[in-house]
């Protein structure tokens, strides 16, 4: 229940001597499905009762047919008692509810595993939620002051009555969910369209929007991707397109009975479910968690006491000489067929900025896809240097910077000089101080790289795993150039004296920790390009870069 402005302006005032909780990603959604009556007939987090009836019979207390648990873990340690209010906030600190905590129980997570989610194999996101989770749920009566709020595609989210006043409008009677966390190509847009017309019905298109299994593809673009097809492939009011702020718990069969429970919640009274409906992938010992129809036949199972009708189907197959779409039921013998996989999808067509055909994807959706995932040579990148100081980092990569510019990078240059005059100022040598240095600098490159931005970093680091963190934080755009010239070299060089400085305070008994005369230097272990520079000139090692850069795909001429 969402409350009056005047009640939450009282819990707003009396909330700081509440016990408080942050709500995470999964807490958020949950609480705005629990306030708008997209979760009905539960208006709160489950009680005890509720749980383990769930959890033991599918069923809530009351005999309600229920699949999964929605459950707020806390730490009893936190300070909350029962009887006493607890505040929920989001990440920034703002009050979103209040729960008059009624009751703290333990979390039953070997039964909620085997029950809940068919295995108590950590690969299944919803189990290692659950083992990370503190030991004890909560539960009591919750006013909601305000669901989170979203600033993104706000036109596009409907809260249950508003949709079921839309349907109205339209006078709709029959409507068909589609629920999806991946993009929407022919093959799946062929049979909503066929199923909605098949029985006269409309069809609502409801992305899920929440927390989705981690590497899911950004909402932002599937939601761009949605709306171009929603308005290009569909006769005005056929469709309708409304955001689904739903974590799935992956739990295949018993996320598609929760997903057609939140459907009939939005007024919608057939589901359609396909194979693999909510399938977290392959198990430790790669094997799928659920099998391929296991969620079409549990939802014919229940369909009866949920009200919702489900319609299973298999995407459909392009025939290319009939130029049309048919269900795999319906092939003509002998016809031939094309299909494109997931996989090919991701690493043939958007990785390499290649425009999915129009057979497959409506041109407008693929374009929204090919300006998301630019091809490599248009990817963020970041190059590091690593190695002694005076090993000619700094001058090669100076160097390359005028040679990426040729081939349209421009690039982001961050010298490890300047990065302590700015970023970095204050900090010193010791191993803590360099390891913040560097997670500095390759937090920079990553948030540049994350934005199609090319970044130098000329950095010795000498620590690994600071250098492999970068990498992370780059989401693996990460080139690494490993200067990897003799000490002996470097420090006759000693282009700033630092050698002889270093070597003077060890000769005095009180060291510098100077990297290479007492300081490790831990070479990489897989570095892109090593230089050996006492051997290759200048321009010979951007030349190697360039060449390694242009294998990579990072650069083309
Ligand atoms: P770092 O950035 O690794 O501390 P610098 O680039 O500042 O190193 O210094 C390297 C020194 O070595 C420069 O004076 C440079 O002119 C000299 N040098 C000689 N040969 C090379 C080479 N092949 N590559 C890079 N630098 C070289």
């Amino acid at each position: 229940m969402i409350v009056t402005e005047s009640r939450a302006n009282e819990i707003k005032a009396a909330s700081k001597d509440y016990p408080s909780i942050t709500l995470d990603e999964r807490g958020l959604c949950d609480l705005e499905l629990l306030a708008v009556g997209g979760f009905s007939p539960l208006k709160t987090f489950m009680g005890q009762n509720d749980y383990l009836s769930v959890l033991q019979n599918m069923r809530l207390a009351n005999g309600t047919l229920w699949p999964l648990p929605v459950t707020l873990p806390v730490d009893p340690s936190s300070g909350l008692e029962v009887g006493k209010p607890l505040a929920l906030r989001d990440v920034y600190g703002n009050l979103v509810g209040l729960l008059h905590v009624q009751e703290i129980y333990p979390i039953e997570k070997p039964l909620e595993a085997a029950s809940a989610y068919g295995t108590h194999d950590p690969l299944h996101p919803s189990v290692a939620y659950l083992n990370r989770s503190s030991g004890h749920y909560c539960s009591g009566p919750l006013e909601v002051i305000r669901v989170p709020p979203h600033y993104d595609f706000v036109s596009l989210r409907r809260t249950p009555a508003e949709l079921r006043e839309h349907f109205e409008k339209l006078g709709w009677s029959k409507i068909v969910a589609f629920q999806t966390s991946a993009y929407m190509f022919r093959p799946h847009e062929e049979p909503a369209r066929n199923a909605a017309s098949q029985i006269g019905a409309g069809l609502l298109i409801q992305p899920v929007v929440g927390t989705t299994k981690p590497g899911d593809v950004d909402h932002y673009t599937r939601i761009r991707s949605y709306k171009a097809l929603a308005e290009t492939a569909f006769e005005p009011g056929q469709c309708v397109l409304s955001l689904l702020p739903l974590t799935t718990r992956m739990a295949g069969p018993r996320d598609a009975l929760l997903g057609s429970i939140i459907s009939r919640n939005f007024g919608c009274t057939h589901f359609m479910v396909g194979p693999d409906h909510s399938s977290p992938g392959l198990d430790s010992n790669g094997k799928p968690f659920y099998s391929p129809l296991a969620a079409q036949e549990f939802l014919k199972s229940n369909q009866d006491e949920i009200g919702v009708r489900p319609i299973g189907y298999t995407p459909w197959v392009y025939l290319p000489d009939l130029d049309q779409f048919a269900s795999p039921d319906d092939i003509p013998a002998g016809s031939k067929t094309a299909d494109i996989s997931a996989d090919q999808v991701r690493d043939d067509y958007l990785a390499r900025g290649i425009p999915l055909p129009d057979w497959f994807c409506r041109p407008a959706v693929a374009s929204i896809l090919s300006e998301i995932s630019p091809p490599k040579n248009r990817q963020g990148l970041t190059i590091w240097f690593t190695g002694l100081s005076g090993s000619g980092k700094s001058t090669i990569a100076h160097g390359l910077v005028e040679r990426l510019a040729e081939y349209g990078r421009n690039v982001a240059f961050l010298d490890g000089d300047e990065i302590r005059t700015h970023l970095s100022k204050g900090l010193g040598f010791s191993k803590e101080d360099r390891d913040t240095n560097i997670h500095r600098v390759g937090y920079v490159a990553g948030l540049l790289a994350a934005q199609g931005g090319t970044t130098i970093c000329s950095v010795v680091s000498p620590y690994r795993a600071p250098r492999d963190h970068a990498r992370k934080l780059s989401r693996g755009h990460f080139v690494e150039i490993f200067c990897d010239t003799p000490i002996d070299i470097c420090e006759t060089r000693d282009v700033k004296g630092l050698y002889a400085k270093a070597r003077a305070a060890v000769a005095d008994g009180k060291g510098l920790g100077f990297t290479g005369v007492d300081d490790p230097y831990e070479p990489p272990l897989n570095p892109e390009v090593t230089l050996n520079t006492s051997r290759l000139g200048v321009p010979e090692c951007v030349d190697v870069i360039v060449g390694k850069l242009k294998e990579l795909g990072y650069i083309t001429d």
